[in-house]
């Protein structure tokens, strides 16, 4: 296959896949090598472990150090129980309230236009002329904690690959540049008691309501966070994190018990919370943790002394802040017209890149609004700027 489509028509096709992160996207990636191969990268697919799945890596130019990531992730979220009025997985041209044209699809803003740009920019620069190595990086389960990238990174090393300068997340940010972002990290605690006859309350201990004093632990140390922040107002993070200068807690799933009349033996809580650059990643989880075998553990075990609780720790995605100046940073500064600099509090790959020694900038099209929302849509406008904003880029560091 020659690589002649637009980058309409190369949106077309990447979101004609249904990549939601429960399933494969190796259709995805096999489509995307098979149309790049004609323009002669290496490429690498990096499986995960049952290889239901594989980070795209392609390599053009030069086996030089100092080259440009581009990078995106391939999986969506899901569109189960939203409302929209439109098949998700067709590109559907339309128009905003306002009369704007849009483009709407599962993935239009986050983030197959900017994989789609990417793809037809290099299709049309003079490769033979790159002095520098352009890399695309196309990830999997982004969505679901980063866990591609975090797979890519650690075999990285084995890739045979030069170590690139600096790395664009081409995330929606409507073209801003973000230097800073919290890290997001998750766990899990379990509460075991002992199951009995609900008509004798004393007989067991309900799993439930050591989990509610669990979630008053949580909820005051998530008060606290806030206080602390709120003191020193100027905080190092209030500019990249104005609403929220301090990391926040989440109680994202509860469920214990098996029925109205018995004491509930086990109950499970999920916890999200994310942290400011410059913070322990496990910080707030090890905090809690510590409070928890402080004070709600002594107390369960005195009404049953085989009552556990455990915390697991189910991962985290660092946070991000890039400092240092960069050529990247430069020309993004200069293609955009925007002095100015941000943070955001969803996370990216930016931090997995950082962690290799790349620096990494998130600045892509479409708005984080429209992100995981029924009918996500890109406007028209802010679509046809992609392809000469990513070729602007290269042809500044890479030729
Ligand atoms: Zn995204």
């Amino acid at each position: 296959m020659g690589a002649s489509l637009s980058s309409i028509e190369l949106l077309e096709r990447l979101i004609a896949f249904d990549s939601v992160s429960s399933r494969s996207n190796l259709p995805l990636v096999e489509f995307v090598a098979d149309y790049a191969s004609s323009l002669g990268p290496k490429i690498i697919f990096d499986h995960n472990e049952s290889r239901t799945k594989a980070n795209l890596v392609l390599q053009y130019g030069p086996d030089e150090p100092g080259g440009l990531v581009l990078s995106g992730h391939t999986d969506v979220v899901p569109v189960e129980g939203q409302r929209w009025l439109t098949d998700p997985f067709r590109l559907t041209k339309g128009e905003l309230g306002s009369g704007e044209p849009a483009l709407f699809g599962r993935g239009t803003c986050d983030m197959k236009s900017f994989i789609a740009h990417s793809i037809d920019a290099i299709s049309r620069i003079d490769l033979a002329r790159l002095s520098k190595p352009v890399f695309c990086i196309w990830s999997y389960d982004e969505e679901v904690g980063c866990l591609g990238a975090k797979h890519l990174a650690e075999g990285f090393a084995h890739f045979d690959v030069p170590t690139p300068a600096s790395a664009l997340i081409g995330e929606p940010t409507d073209y801003g540049i973000i230097v800073a972002h919290k890290g997001h990290g998750r766990f899990r605690i379990v509460v075991r008691g002992k199951a009995g006859h609900s008509g004798k309350p004393d007989s067991g201990l309900n799993a439930i309501e050591v989990m509610g004093d669990v979630i008053a632990l949580i909820r005051m140390t998530s008060k606290e966070l806030r206080a602390d922040a709120l003191q020193r107002r100027v905080g190092r993070h209030a500019d990249f994190f104005p609403d929220y200068p301090f990391g926040t807690i989440n109680l994202g799933t509860v469920r214990g018990g098996s029925a109205i009349n018995i004491i509930a033996e086990e109950c499970v809580l999920d916890v999200g919370y994310r942290t400011l650059p410059g913070d322990d990643p496990a910080g707030v989880m090890k905090l809690i943790e510590g409070r928890i075998v402080e004070t709600v553990l002594p107390e369960a075990k005195k009404r049953f002394s085989e009552a556990t609780i455990s915390i697991d720790d189910l991962g985290n995605v660092p946070p991000m802040h890039t400092t240092e100046p960069s050529r990247l940073r430069d020309v993004l500064h200069k293609i955009t017209s925007d002095p100015s600099e941000g943070g955001v509090s969803f996370t990216t790959e930016g931090s997995t890149f950082s962690g290799l020694g790349i620096n990494s900038i998130v600045c892509g099209p479409g708005s984080i609004d429209q992100a995981h929302q029924a009918n996500e849509f890109i406007r028209v406008s802010e679509f046809d700027k992609g392809p000469d904003f990513v070729q602007t880029i290269i042809r500044e560091l890479c030729l």
